[in-house]
């Protein structure tokens, strides 16, 4: 029987390692019939198919359409949602929901510099 933690050859039936002294479990696995592991990194492989969040789609596409303003907050809350779903529950479209994000705050941006432009030329009319 083999030591769980070191992987010791024991002799059948011992209690302890002879080797670095942990108890032995009567269950214990042999190292060497441990690979079940490997199945778990072929899942993983065929992850990429998992599905997007519909929220990610749909901060993308607000972000696009951005310009509209409310839009664009839409786009960075549904962004927001996206990329927090994506840690949770590992739903894909990750990058959807940043590239909402992202167009919804330039859209914002944009938006306030405009109406500050708007504010200086009011401003310097009356002046
Ligand atoms: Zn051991």
């Amino acid at each position: 029987m083999y030591c769980s933690k070191c992987g010791e050859l024991n002799p059948e039936g011992s209690d302890y390692c002879k080797k670095c002294g942990a108890p032995l479990s009567h269950a214990a696995i042999p190292p060497a019939a441990q690979p079940p592991a490997a199945p778990a990194s072929g899942q993983q492989a065929t992850m990429p198919a998992r599905p997007t969040s519909g929220f990610s789609t749909a901060s993308l596409i607000l972000g696009i359409l951005g310009f509209s303003g409310i839009c664009a907050l839409l786009a960075i809350i549904f962004g927001a949602i996206g990329i927090n779903q994506e840690k949770r529950t590992g739903a894909g479209g990750k990058g959807m929901a940043i590239a909402g994000v992202v167009l919804g705050s330039v859209w914002i941006f944009l938006g306030i510099i405009t109406i500050l432009i708007f504010v200086a030329i009011g401003l310097s009319a009356f002046s």
